[in-house]
């Protein structure tokens, strides 16, 4: 599926004749140039056409000599007033062209190692030249500019920016240029139009064929902005009509078992919980019942910051589920007296077995007497253990199965599963959860992320989901005062967590993993002793890293939530879910070295019971702003952070198109293009409503383009 991959959607799947020539078949590309345009995947007209510029120079020609600054872009109109070729001291060769300006003074392009250029300079003729100039013995000079030459009356504005395309490891800039532009005039005007006129005219967006144009060979820069809107606003609303056709049909042909909790049923899983639950806990519980009771797979993501009290919300999913007794058939005999009814099953998976080993935990706590049976799948397990419980997941025999996402998803073999829950959903791409459920049965979906996306973000890519927001935590609830320690305040600060250790108080230490030569985490073990030897001497020290083992991981958490530990000496491995509530004191090492979003769910471990948490940055000198610190310090609010992590880096992984395989947007910036993303979508809903199917003539080949963009990854079923 490649070109599809490295398609903006606006293509159909058959090639129309001039969009399939092969460019060595152009005028002046031939066999050899084709076949180093190949390697940046350039081998159609249409994969030229496609090959969009990554930035513009402007070659306007307008500057003035007067006007230069040095190093900054230029350009340059002219005249060719004199071609001097030489050789330098060290034998290379030097074309020097001395250029009188239209706008007034002379200039001087030169080319090292490029004799032959001379013989393509003749004085009298008409020149643009485009790069970084400098001063040269109290002259302008530009080494090794961009040229264009006008013909008789060709003026300078005739195309003012140069586009630069991405290149691959031996191909010139100048042969992109003039494949793409070969291209442009081969075959720009035989693109077929997805977008419907009405659309168009409506949304002031340029034809397809005038886009083209002006994206390779654009006559001015708001020609070039508006060619790229027309780009971005098709992808993005291809994107969103795809995710609301994908959802229409998991609704047509997915079904679920329907999970209805009566008023007794509700009562008895709030009884399990030793606290009562926050508003917000409540509406998102009302909001899951909805959506369970129906017989169509539930698709939820709860949005809710560290310590938000998603885990409760989990727990009562679960609980509902497994409390909800499978009906017999119809005609068979109902269960006999004495005999336990059928049960549901649910599934919760976590990132990391710490935090599967947690979760597993908490409910055996939670459920303790109840009858729910609890079943714990990880890596770290025996064969002979795994193979058992796999069994009782198959036979029914476990209500709730507790694992990593690996496994349980690999591996385990469900009787009657009825919710999934995921834990923890930020490191996983949304298309790939697609991609997941796609050809499955379906159970009802229940993703948590604490990971916070700016809302037109999460839909963009959520655009299937649907969103609940933990906008409060539960009460008494403080923020974790947050410090930045500079090297000069170090010895102050360790101060302060001894006293606050010695009253009693649990703390983490926060190392970065770095590993030595020999693969062993160096940082760690070494920040270990020096704390232990240090000032932390008086205090008893757990170590937790990756690399140990999952036994001793798990004893070692165990030993710290018990409190026979004071402090653990952790990696990020802590980061998420690990819920410790007597810890309220953290040290983060080397803080720098930690993304904004990992330095927020750290803290969240701090974040717990009712007492203050304290997190202390350690970083280099603070007189030096660092803009990732500064904002952590600044301001404890999830959703806040994560905008400026966004502003401060784009979406990277976040979004998870990118690790997941699927096909990344191609043009579209979901940050920098938000406000299209907003519009997209409302386009899309409304064009959905009036028109679920994309039935309307006018939309069919925007709906084929869709389908052959997006139905791999969606499973919308191939072009009709
Ligand atoms: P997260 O949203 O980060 O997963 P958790 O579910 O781990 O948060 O909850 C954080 C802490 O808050 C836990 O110790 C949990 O027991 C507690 N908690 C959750 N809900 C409530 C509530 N309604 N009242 C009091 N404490 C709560
Ligand atoms: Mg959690």
């Amino acid at each position: 599926m490649d070109p599809p991959a490295r398609s903006p959607g606006v293509i159909e799947g058959r090639d129309t004749a001039p969009l399939a020539t092969p460019l060595e078949r152009l005028p002046g590309v031939g066999t050899a140039r084709a076949e180093r345009l190949a390697r940046l995947g350039l081998v159609t007209v249409r994969d030229a056409l496609l090959h969009f510029p990554r930035d513009y120079r402007d070659f306007s020609g307008a500057h003035a000599v007067d006007s230069l600054r040095p190093g900054e872009h230029a350009s340059l109109a002219g005249e060719v007033l004199d071609v001097a070729s030489r050789t330098t001291a060290v034998g290379r060769a030097l074309v020097v062209v001395t250029i009188g300006c239209t706008a007034g003074g002379r200039v001087r392009a030169v080319w090292f190692g490029m004799p032959f250029l001379a013989r393509r300079f003749t004085v009298g003729t008409r020149i643009v030249i485009a790069g970084q100039p400098r001063e040269v013995g109290g002259g302008w000079e530009f080494a090794h500019p961009e040229v264009r030459w006008l013909g008789a009356d060709e003026v300078a504005d005739g195309c003012d920016w140069l586009p630069v395309y991405p290149l691959a490891e031996g191909v010139l800039q100048s042969h992109v240029r003039l494949a793409v532009e070969a291209a442009v005039r081969h075959a720009a005007d035989a693109w077929p139009e997805a977008l419907p006129e009405a659309v168009l005219r409506e949304k002031s967006l340029l034809p397809i064929g005038e886009a083209l144009r002006q994206m390779h060979r654009p006559a001015s820069a708001p020609l070039i902005a508006a060619a790229r809107r027309r780009f971005v606003y098709q992808e993005l609303l291809m994107l969103q009509l795809a995710l609301r056709m994908h959802r229409r049909r998991q609704r047509e042909e997915r079904s679920a078992t329907p999970l209805v909790i009566d008023h007794r049923l509700d009562g008895r899983i709030r009884a399990r919980f030793p606290f009562p639950f926050t508003p917000a806990q409540d509406r998102v519980c009302r909001e899951i019942a909805a959506d369970l009771a129906r017989a169509e797979p539930m698709n939820r993501l709860v949005q809710g910051d560290v310590g938000s009290g998603k885990t409760a919300i989990a727990v009562y999913a679960m609980l509902a589920a497994v409390g909800t007794t499978v009906q017999p058939p119809q005609g068979d005999a109902a269960t006999r007296p004495g005999e336990r009814p059928e049960r549901h099953q649910a599934a919760l998976m976590a990132p990391t077995e710490l935090l599967a080993r947690q979760h597993a935990a908490t409910l055996e706590r939670l459920l303790a007497g109840s009858g729910v049976r609890v079943a714990l799948l990880v890596g770290g397990q025996a064969a002979s253990r795994r193979e058992r419980t796999l069994a009782r997941i198959a036979s029914g025999e476990a209500d709730i199965v507790v694992g990593t996402q690996a496994l349980v998803r690999g591996s385990a073999r469900f009787r009657r599963l009825a919710l999934v829950v995921i834990d923890e959903q930020h490191r996983f791409g949304v298309l790939q959860r697609a991609i997941l459920q796609h050809g499955q049965a379906d159970p009802h979906t229940l993703v948590m992320t604490a990971t916070p996306i700016p809302r037109t973000i999460a839909h963009a890519v959520y655009g299937d989901l649907d969103v609940s927001v933990l906008d409060e935590g539960p009460p008494g609830r403080q923020p974790v005062a947050t410090y930045r320690v500079g090297p000069a305040e170090v010895d102050r600060w360790w101060g302060f967590v001894r006293r606050k250790l010695s009253a009693g108080r649990r703390g983490y230490v926060v190392v970065p993993a770095v590993e030595d030569t020999r693969g062993a985490v160096a940082s760690i073990a070494s920040a270990y002793e020096e704390l232990a030897n240090g000032p932390l001497e008086a205090f008893r020290l757990g170590l937790l890293h990756g690399r140990l083992s999952a036994k001793a991981k798990a004893a070692v958490m165990e030993d710290f939530r018990s409190g026979r530990l004071d402090v653990l000496v952790s990696t990020s491995v802590i980061e998420v879910g690990i819920d410790v509530p007597e810890a309220t004191i953290m040290t983060i090492l080397d803080a720098e070295r930690f993304g904004l979003a990992q330095l927020h769910q750290l803290r969240g471990r701090v974040a717990r019971g009712g007492l203050q948490g304290i997190c202390g940055a350690v970083t280099g000198g603070v007189d030096e702003p660092h803009p990732r610190i500064d904002a952590f310090v600044a301001t404890t609010d999830g959703f806040e952070l994560a905008e400026r992590d966004f502003a401060l880096r784009g979406p990277g992984d976040l979004v998870g198109t990118r690790q997941s395989g699927a096909p990344p947007l191609y043009l579209a910036d979901l940050v920098h293009d938000m406000d299209v993303v907003a519009e997209a979508r409302r386009d899309a809903i409304d064009m959905f409503d009036r028109d679920p199917g994309l039935a309307d003539p006018a939309l069919e080949r925007l709906r084929r383009v869709i389908i052959d963009r997006w139905g791999p990854t969606l499973g919308l079923g191939r072009v009709g």
